[in-house]
Parts: C-alpha cells; sequence; structure tokens
C-alpha cells in the first residue's frame, strides 16, 4: 500500500477524533492573536506526541518539525500551514456545539483547520521513519486581516531548517464535499489598502464662494477613480478599487475643510498594484488641485496575492486524484478574497488548495463569514490525507520539486 493510501485509511480511522477537536475549538472561539487556549490545546497534542514545539511564535503561533531519527543534513523541509483565528461575529447556529464565546464565532472554518493540522501531526509523526526531510507544522494566528504570518516571518519560522517549500489548505462550503480546487497561478488575490485625506478650505454652507468643499473634492476623486480601473488597466486584468469609507463634515450648514477615504484595492500581480496606486495618487492630485484643495495618499500594504506554483499545484493534483479521483478535482476563476498563506507562498512556492466542505445532499451552507455558517465534517479526514501525503511526497521525490 502505498504511503497516501495509508494516510488515507488513517486519517478516516481519526475521524471521531478530528471532529471531536474541531468542535472543542468551535465551542471556544478566539480572535486573532488571542489564541491563547487554542494554542495551549495544539501544543498539548503536539507535545503528547514526543514532538518538541515552539510557542509564541508571531504571539500565539505554534511551531513543531517532524523528521525521522535519522536525516542527511541536507534533507528537504516542508511547511504545512494551518490557521487557527475566530471572528467578531455573533453565532446564530443552534447547534450542540455553538459557541460559547458571545460576540465570537469560527465562521470561516479555520476550527476545522485547527483539528486537521493536529490529525497532519499525528500521522506524520506515525510514519516518521519513512520521511525522506523535515516537515516544518506552522499553527498561524491572526489570518482574518490581521497579518499573522507577517508575524510569525518576523519571528523566525522559516529560520532554519528553512522550508523550500509551502503547502495549506482552506475548507470551503460553496464547493461539493471533497472535491479537491487545485490549480497552478493565481489563486486569491492581493488585497491592500489605501487612505486619503483631502484638505480644502471650511466655511458657512451658505457661502460656499469663500470655501474649497472638501466633500466636494473628495466625490469628485471617488467617482473620478472608478475610471483607474475601467480606463487604466488592462480589461483582461482582474483589479477591484472599493471605497469602502468616506467621512467628512459635522452638520447641514457647514461646508467641511476635511474628507477621509479608506480604501481597499485587490489585483493578482505586484505590477499592477503599483500601477493602481500610482494612478489612485495622480487622480487625486490632479482633482485637488484643479479645486484648490490638497491631499495626502496612504498606501498600506496588507496582503500579497496567493499564488501557485507549477510544481506545487502539480504535485498536489497527483497526490489529490489518488485520493478523491480525478473527477472531484477542480479548478475555479480566481477570488478577489485575500489570504495571506501568500505569505509562505512567496518565500517557498507550493500550493494553497480548496476542500469542498458542502453536503451535496444536506441544505445549502450558508457563506463563510456568516453568522450561519457550517461546513460538512466529513472533508477532515480528506484533508488530513491531502496534506500529510503531500509533504511526504514533496520530501520523498525530487522530481516533485
Ligand atoms: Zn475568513
Ligand atoms: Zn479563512
Amino acid at each position: 500500500m502505498s504511503l497516501t493510501h495509508t494516510f488515507q485509511t488513517e486519517a478516516h480511522q481519526l475521524f471521531d477524533q478530528l471532529v471531536a477537536w474541531r468542535r472543542d475549538f468551535h465551542r471556544h472561539p478566539e480572535l486573532g492573536f488571542q489564541e491563547i487556549r487554542t494554542a495551549t490545546v495544539v501544543a498539548e497534542h503536539l507535545r503528547s506526541l514526543g514532538l518538541e514545539v515552539t510557542t509564541g511564535v508571531g504571539k500565539t503561533g505554534v511551531v513543531a518539525v517532524v523528521e525521522a531519527d535519522t536525516l542527511p543534513p541536507d534533507a528537504p523541509t516542508v511547511l504545512v500551514r494551518f490557521d487557527m483565528d475566530a471572528l467578531p461575529i455573533q453565532e446564530e447556529n443552534e447547534l450542540p456545539y455553538r459557541s460559547q464565546t458571545p460576540g465570537v464565532m469560527h465562521a470561516c472554518g479555520h476550527d476545522g483547520h485547527t483539528a486537521i493540522g493536529m490529525g497532519v501531526a499525528q500521522l506524520l509523526n506515525q510514519h516518521r521513519n519513512q520521511l525522506a526531510g523535515r516537515v516544518k507544522l506552522v499553527f498561524q494566528p491572526a489570518e482574518e486581516g490581521l497579518g499573522g504570518a507577517q508575524a510569525m516571518i518576523a519571528e523566525g519560522v522559516l529560520a532554519p531548517p528553512t522550508p523550500q517549500a509551502s503547502f495549506g489548505i482552506h475548507l470551503w462550503s460553496r464547493l461539493p464535499l471533497n472535491t479537491l480546487v487545485i490549480q497552478p497561478g493565481p489563486l486569491m488575490a492581493g488585497a491592500d489598502r489605501v487612505d486619503l485625506v483631502v484638505n480644502g478650505v471650511g466655511g458657512h454652507g451658505a457661502m460656499p464662494h469663500e470655501t474649497v468643499d472638501a466633500v466636494v473634492v473628495a466625490s469628485q476623486i471617488v467617482l473620478a477613480w472608478q475610471t483607474i480601473v475601467s480606463r487604466n488597466i488592462d480589461p483582461t486584468t482582474p483589479t477591484v478599487i472599493t471605497v469602502g469609507s468616506f467621512h467628512a463634515g459635522t452638520i447641514c450648514n457647514v461646508i467641511a475643510a476635511r474628507a477621509e477615504l479608506s480604501c481597499s484595492i485587490r489585483s493578482f500581480d505586484i505590477a499592477v498594484r503599483d500601477q493602481l496606486v500610482h494612478r489612485m495618487r495622480a487622480v487625486a492630485e490632479g482633482v485637488c488641485a484643479a479645486y484648490g484643495a490638497t491631499c495626502e495618499l496612504i498606501f498600506s500594504p496588507a496582503v500579497l496575492p496567493t499564488i501557485n506554483s507549477e510544481a506545487g499545484a502539480a504535485l498536489m493534483r497527483k497526490v489529490g486524484t489518488q485520493l478523491v479521483g480525478a473527477s472531484q478535482i477542480a479548478t475555479i476563476p480566481p477570488a478577489m478574497v485575500g489570504e495571506d498563506m501568500s505569505e509562505f507562498l512567496m518565500r517557498a512556492p507550493g500550493c494553497y488548495a480548496l476542500v469542498g466542505a458542502s453536503d451535496p445532499a444536506g441544505p445549502l451552507h450558508s457563506p463563510h463569514h456568516s453568522p450561519t455558517f457550517d461546513f460538512d465534517e466529513r472533508m477532515l479526514p480528506t484533508a488530513v490525507a491531502l496534506l500529510a501525503s503531500t509533504a511526504a511526497t514533496y520530501l520523498a521525490d525530487p522530481t516533485t520539486r
């Protein structure tokens, strides 16, 4: 029996345990950088396997390395990443394992990811003497927009043994159960922030000729920015500029001296992202100059695009095909959401896959980040086997690198 099929069998034998872990995390959700209980449960499990565990990496991250008892010094290292954080959402599900913490909920499935990571650790450790290298298991805090991956990288998660490749999954409630999305190239977008302050001249609402109205100028900028995506960017290149917040003024009869805009911009390419920022600045400054206002634009890079390597996707696809069959491997148009797995993929190229978690025979599941989100737990063993096998195959077969 191949190691992949051994992992598949053992992952299914672990099903009840995976569900118990997942439901425990679901009952006790913790927000980004506050995953103290979650990290403690993970670290205790890893230590119970006999692994050496590092905690507090990027505040609440947990890291352990699984390796054979004897390895050559030049043995390869592969990173597998699991995110652990919940969201500030009040759960509306009436489930026996519903959140016990008011206003906090695992509404993205990271409870499942954490349980999957514990299963991957257990299976790989059981077969560590069949590994041809090291597997660095990374339990990451704060994926939901708070920079958990960057925090772990800043605190040395990629230090020796330095991984040459990285892999991960997101369970996906809108994809049929155990269908796998595995594709080379872009999967998710880079997401960055642009803030703009427009400075005009305030005054009486009845004497506009003595003012420079920041509301009017900022409104022109919001509309002019919409032409960047439609008129400046190649129409075959997906991009988004969303002005998510617009604040100005205090009362109806006072002309505002200042307006503040806050925007999310999305793209799949750093050169395109830079083009968006360059045009946003030029348009804002040009509009301000025309009306006698001034402005200050601040660009804050946040999340890189999630891009899978050819080799990483081919390897994961091969393993996935052995697990679920070619008919259950799919591709999707890249999504404009952001995901900080990109931080690992940019430094250690590999693949991020989606694992279908919707019951095809069940009711339509709620989308991710909704107060009624839930997923089909029968995806858990598939994800465990996929990640354990991908890591082991990467180490064993130099042609996959
Ligand atoms: Zn999410
Ligand atoms: Zn997520």
